[in-house]
C-alpha cells in the first residue's frame, strides 16, 4: 500500500452534499506512508482532520456550478411574491414573518431576497455565513428555524457594500437566484421583491413562476394608488393578488391596551373591495418588532396578526404535500 493506493481508495468516498469524491474536492490534503509502516492488521494509521478554510472551500468548488442545473433539481411547490409601492413600509418584515409563521407550522420554506438594492432579509435573520457553491448550484444559507435563505447581501464581501446596478443586471441576478440556487424541496418560496410596481419588479415577476402576490402598504403610503397599480399589473401578468397587509396601521397602548389609529381610520377596505382584493391583516407598530428585526432575531418575534395573514394565504395557495412535524 502506497500513497497512490490510499488516494485511489479515498477517491471512492463521496461527499454526501456535493455528490463528488473527497479527493477531487481537494479535501485530502496530504498522505504520508512511513517506510517501516506496513498496512497490515497491526499497522498504525493516523488521520488528522482539519476544517477547510473558506478560501479552500471556494477554490475546490470554483467553476463547478453548472448554470441552470439547480433549476431542474429543485422542487418548489409554490412561489409567492411580496410587493410594496415604496421602500420602508415593512415589505421585508412581512416576507420574514410570513416565512417564519409557515415554518412554525411545519412547512419547508425558502426566502429569496430579490430586493437587490436594499437587501435586509439576512440582517433580520442574523445571517452572515457565505453561501457555498457546488456542482449543482449555490446552497442557500440555513436560518435557525431551518429556512433556506438567499440574498445578494450574503455574497457581497461587506454587508454594507452598495449594489449600484441597473435594471437588467438586477433582473439577471434574481433569475440566477432562481436557476442556479439549489433550493431542494420546498413547500413555499417567498420572494421579497424590490419596492415599486415599475420595470424591475415586473421583470422579476415575469421571470419566476409566481403563484400569488402579497401586497404590503402602510397608512402613509398612497395605498389606493399602490393597490390599483398592483391590481393592474397582476391582471396583466395573470397572477392573483392574495391580498393586502397594512403595516404600521395602528399602535396598542402598552399601559391600557387601547388601540390608537395613529393615521386616522384606515380606508384600505374601501379601496380593496371594488378591486376584489382581500385585506389579509393589519399589523400594529410595535417596538418589539423593530428591536428583534434589528438584532437578527425575527424568528423569535411573535406578531399575532400573522396567524390570520398566514391562514388566508394558505387558504388560497394550499401546500401540495403533507406538512412535516411542526417546529
Ligand atoms: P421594506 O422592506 O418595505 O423596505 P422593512 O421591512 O425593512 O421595510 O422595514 C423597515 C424598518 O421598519 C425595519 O427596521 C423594520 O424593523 C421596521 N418595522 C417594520 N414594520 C414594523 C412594525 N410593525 N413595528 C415596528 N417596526 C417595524
Amino acid at each position: 500500500m502506497n500513497a497512490e493506493g490510499i488516494r485511489k481508495a479515498l477517491a471512492q468516498v463521496q461527499d454526501p452534499e456535493r455528490h463528488k469524491d473527497i479527493v477531487s474536492l481537494g479535501m485530502v490534503r496530504d498522505i504520508v506512508v512511513e517506510a517501516d509502516t506496513a498496512l497490515d492488521s497491526g499497522a498504525k494509521v493516523e488521520v488528522q482532520l482539519t476544517e477547510m478554510t473558506e478560501e479552500e472551500r471556494r477554490k475546490a468548488l470554483q467553476g463547478q456550478t453548472q448554470q441552470g442545473a439547480a433549476e431542474h433539481l429543485n422542487k418548489v411547490d409554490h412561489v409567492l411574491a411580496i410587493m410594496s409601492g415604496k421602500g420602508g413600509v415593512g415589505k421585508s418584515l412581512v416576507t420574514g414573518m410570513l416565512a417564519v409563521e409557515l415554518a412554525r407550522r411545519g412547512y419547508r420554506v425558502g426566502v429569496l431576497d430579490a430586493d437587490i438594492t436594499g437587501p435586509s432579509i439576512p440582517k433580520m435573520f442574523g445571517l452572515t455565513e457565505r453561501p457555498i457553491s457546488g456542482p449543482i448550484g449555490i446552497a442557500p444559507v440555513k436560518s435557525k428555524l431551518g429556512l433556506s435563505v438567499m440574498s445578494i447581501n450574503l455574497l457581497l464581501p461587506n454587508e454594507d457594500d452598495a449594489v449600484i446596478w441597473r435594471g437588467p443586471l438586477i433582473s439577471g441576478a434574481v433569475k440566477q437566484f432562481w436557476g442556479d440556487v439549489y433550493w431542494g424541496t420546498l413547500d413555499y418560496l417567498l420572494v421579497d421583491l424590490p419596492p415599486g410596481t415599475a420595470d424591475v419588479p415586473l421583470t422579476v415577476m415575469q421571470s419566476l413562476p409566481i403563484d400569488g402576490i402579497v401586497l404590503v402598504t402602510s397608512p402613509q403610503d398612497l395605498a389606493g394608488m399602490v393597490v390599483r397599480k398592483a391590481a393592474n399589473m397582476a391582471a396583466q401578468l395573470d397572477k392573483p393578488i392574495l391580498g393586502v397587509v397594512e403595516n404600521m396601521s395602528h399602535a396598542i397602548c402598552p399601559h391600557c391596551g387601547e388601540r390608537i389609529d395613529l393615521f386616522g381610520p384606515s380606508h384600505l377596505s374601501a379601496i380593496c373591495e371594488p378591486l376584489r382584493v382581500p385585506v389579509l391583516g393589519r399589523i400594529p407598530i410595535d417596538a418589539q418588532i423593530a428591536t428583534l428585526c434589528d438584532q437578527g432575531q425575527v424568528e423569535d418575534c411573535v406578531v399575532p396578526a400573522f396567524a390570520q395573514i398566514t391562514d388566508l394565504v394558505l387558504a388560497q395557495v394550499p401546500a401540495a404535500g403533507p406538512i412535516s412535524e411542526a417546529k
